[in-house]
């Protein structure tokens, strides 16, 4: 049988695509080297906020006097949040497998080769996995990243290093953590740990934690973090780790020479980059900074293949990743009109406490686009509901406003919770809502997202 796609990898994209491209009656086929669902799923998005559900739940029970509540021995069993974490995750794989099986989508488990077919054989693929073949018309690249391992001397097969899936499978937790890399993995495993009580330090290469953000935001965070007593380093440089020990050069260390630091472990989230495996009968495929290069349908350079996802080195977030199969899928079927991705309205969350969420373009981007914009900024304590449940915090929120049209470019929030009504800002953002047209959206009282309009 030819099926009609043939996708490699069963991550959000992977399973997006499957999902649509049968529901249109199409004969799909889907690779999963691992567990259905991807990194997301599996080592990544779901169990870190599961663990980091049962942390806040410890912490704001220790911190539970500013609201006049007082809990005594209070205590936390981390092998039981693993093992609810691990509940979750099979849960929600369990479902994805049921909706493909609805969709009569076959699932084959192992790693796909692909190869064009032979010279005069027409347009399509041979797929080769577990010694079987299969033959497809179209293929879509989904495998994902992997984390990346910078070249520190040192890292290679040193027991006390964790990639972020060893840290969410350990068993216990550590007595005290070093992260190398202040950005999104670090600072919500530096979350984790220090409400769980880990002495925690965060080392970071850039002037800044989380240097994608805006600083404006981030600067509340990092100031909440080093008052909270985790260890911030920024401008420092790891020069190489022996065991548990790393040496840093660092401007906050010994009056700008450098040291030493120990900790029980050392988790290293530096990035992540693609993953290629399997792909090397492609050699044509064509690559950009070490990912595969789509237009902005996701076809990559070759007839008939397209990729999506982290592959594709965009943006490394799932919610691209499945907004992307969709528009792949739409193109493969013709679809009219042609879905495209609104690449300038992607919502991203950082599961730090408080929350950090954003939409759009920040103050910086603006400039650096020479966009004349108005900045909106407000203290999250203008809502009502941020007062009444956030004791001691401001949060701020941040709208970046076309200076000309009066269109909403992008929107930038610290305060809890941040990441349940940022998808109204993208809606704007994605809409071209200009200031006057955003006003009309009526949003409830009490709630946080009224800050949208407040800003306004
Ligand atoms: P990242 O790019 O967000 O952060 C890596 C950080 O490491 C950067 O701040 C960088 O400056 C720093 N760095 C690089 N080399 C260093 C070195 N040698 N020493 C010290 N610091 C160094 O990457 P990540 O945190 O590993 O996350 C990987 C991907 O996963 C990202 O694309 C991220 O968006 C995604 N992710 C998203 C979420 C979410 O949406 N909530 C959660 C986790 C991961």
């Amino acid at each position: 049988m030819k099926y009609f796609l043939a996708i490699i990898g069963g991550g959000p994209a992977g399973y997006t695509a499957a999902e649509k491209a049968s529901k249109a009656g199409k004969d799909v086929v889907l690779f999963e080297q691992s567990a259905l669902g991807g990194t997301c799923l599996n080592v990544g998005c779901i169990p870190t906020k599961s663990l980091l559900y049962g942390a806040k739940q410890y912490f704001n029970a220790t911190h539970a006097q500013k609201y006049g509540v007082t809990a005594e021995n209070v205590a936390f069993d981390f092998s039981a949040m693993q093992k609810r974490k691990t509940i979750v995750v099979r849960k929600l794989v369990a479902g994805i497998k049921q909706r493909l099986n609805n969709e009569h989508c076959t699932v084959v488990n192992g790693v796909a080769y692909p190869r064009p077919l032979p010279e005069g054989k027409g347009e399509g693929f041979i797929i080769s996995c577990n010694e079987a073949e299969y033959e497809a018309e179209n293929l879509m690249i989904c495998t994902g990243s992997t984390n990346f391992v910078p070249p520190i001397p040192g890292i290679k097969d040193n027991p006390a290093i964790w990639d972020s899936t060893d840290a969410l499978a350990a068993a216990e937790l550590p007595k005290s953590i070093i992260i190398v890399g202040g950005g999104v993995i670090g600072m919500e495993f530096a979350t984790l740990y220090h409400e769980l009580g880990v002495p925690v330090t965060v080392i970071e290469a850039m002037p800044t934690i989380l240097p994608n953000l805006d600083p404006e935001v981030v600067q509340i965070l990092l100031e909440k973090y080093k008052k909270a007593g985790i260890n911030i380093l920024t401008s420092t440089k790891v020069e190489k780790i022996e065991g548990n020990e790393v040496s840093v050069s660092s401007p906050s260390l010994q009056g700008g020479d450098g040291g030493r630091l120990a900790a029980e472990r050392i988790l290293v989230s530096v990035g992540r980059r693609a993953n290629l495996l399997g792909l090397e009968a492609l050699n044509d495929i064509e690559l950009e900074r070490g990912a595969i290069k789509i237009d902005e349908f996701c076809k990559t350079n070759l007839p008939n293949v397209y990729a999506c996802g982290d592959v594709t080195g965009k943006i490394m977030l799932a919610h691209v990743a499945s907004r992307q199969a969709e528009v792949a899928v739409g193109r493969m079927l013709k679809e009219i009109p042609l879905q495209r991705i609104a690449y300038n309205a992607i919502p991203s969350v950082v599961y730090t406490n408080p929350e950090i969420a954003s939409v759009g373009i920040t103050e910086a981007q603006a400039e650096s686009m020479s966009i004349p914009v108005e900045v909106k900024k407000l203290p999250m304590t203008f809502s009502g509901r941020f007062m009444a449940e956030n004791e001691g915090e401001t949060g701020l929120c941040k709208m970046i406003v076309d200076a000309k049209n009066h269109s909403v470019l992008g929107v930038h929030c610290i305060g809890n919770p941040c990441s349940e009504f940022i998808s109204a800002a993208s809606f704007a953002v994605r809409n071209g809502y200009t200031v006057p047209e955003f006003r009309q959206v009526v949003f409830p009282h009490p709630t946080v997202s009224e800050i949208l309009h407040e800003i306004l």
